[in-house]
């Protein structure tokens, strides 16, 4: 007997604590304070810079114990691209997706957005696709895009004793996970970060990164206009405090991630700076790069159950999931521009 999963009781909650703490921060109506010496006559009034009052506090490791609890479950039957398994976590994730107020990205106005993942006559595989419009006029049109797929091996349920379904729990629930508290987080922001900000959860990666190829090429948001790439692909395994940032040659964006790493010294959390041009092109990453779009890519390592039916959610390490995604928010606010 298969236990039964808890579509979308790893959603409650998203985004309360963010807004008390936005509300909290705001300075009310706005009027900057008086320095106290009265300002005359061609007397130049500088008025203070609100401070950014962003929290990544609605992250929580319960909450990422749910999702990857629901995404990686055996009743998911290890997400093959395509299969009616993966179609439902694509669902589960689209409603994850409104719930944190994302806009949908997808095909006919909704999240979905289907693709031949194999051969032609084989039924379509999804990406799910969701953005928030950036605060800035001016910078708006440039797109910040984070990533993480959803999909995974397949299996077969044989029942209890039994044991041949690639749960994928790290690779990629864990990313997914954090993907999805990103977008809970960001979307509680109450103002945009300056640029627009995609959320794409990708499908057909494990059949060679199809989806994110099939998204650069038929998104609304042009690769050309799109300034970074996030990635989340097995961040769940390992030491809490340490995580690898994979970037290739040339990428800018890294050093910028590794300062946001410096700033909040609160998570504990030491990216290890991985100038590895081949293996960001292991993951959805790689896709971007192929495009010229400068990506990071947060990774926790290799280890005995990758690719095996043993890569399950017992194994995970949910605290440290809960700390990338943390880092990964700061960092795409920052690469997004602070409102
Ligand atoms: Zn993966």
């Amino acid at each position: 007997m298969r236990n039964r999963r808890n579509w979308g009781g790893g959603v409650t909650g998203l985004g309360a604590a963010m807004l008390i703490a936005w509300a909290a921060g705001c300075s009310g109506d706005g009027t900057p304070t008086d320095p106290g010496g009265g300002q005359g006559p061609g007397d130049e009034v500088v008025i203070p810079a609100e401070p950014f009052i962003g929290t990544a506090s609605t992250i929580t490791q319960v909450e990422i114990q749910q999702l990857v609890t629901d995404i990686a479950h055996d009743s998911t039957l290890g997400r093959r691209s395509p299969s009616p398994e993966l179609n439902e976590v694509a669902e589960y994730i689209a409603g994850v997706f409104a719930a944190a107020g994302l806009t949908p990205a997808g095909d006919g106005g909704g999240y979905l957005q289907w693709f031949q993942a194999r051969n032609s006559g084989d039924p379509l595989a999804p990406n799910v696709v969701g953005w928030i419009e950036g605060s800035d006029p001016e910078l708006r049109d440039e797109f910040v895009v984070l990533s993480a797929h959803f999909d995974h091996l397949g299996g077969v349920d044989d029942g209890p004793g039994l044991d041949r379904i690639f749960n994928g729990a790290d690779d990629n629930a864990s990313g997914t996970a954090a993907l999805l508290e990103v977008a809970g987080a960001m979307g509680a922001m109450g103002i945009a970060p300056k640029r627009s900000v995609v959320f794409l959860a990708a499908s057909a990666e494990e059949l060679g990164l199809r989806g994110s190829i099939y998204y650069l090429s038929h998104s609304p948001f042009p690769p050309v206009a799109t300034v970074a790439n996030v990635n989340f692909d097995m961040i769940g395994r390992g030491e809490t405090n340490h995580v690898y940032l994979i970037r290739g040659t040339g990428s800018e964006n890294a050093a910028i991630a590794l300062a946001v790493a410096d700033q909040h010294q609160e998570l504990g959390l030491t990216p290890q700076d991985s100038l590895d041009d081949s293996f960001i092109r292991r993951s959805d990453s790689g896709a971007f790069v192929l495009d010229g779009i400068d990506a990071l890519f947060f990774h926790s390592g290799l280890h005995a159950e990758y690719h095996e039916v043993s890569d399950e959610v017992e194994l995970l390490n949910t605290l440290k999931i809960e700390k990338v995604a943390k880092l990964g928010y700061w960092v795409a606010v920052e690469l997004a521009g602070r409102p």
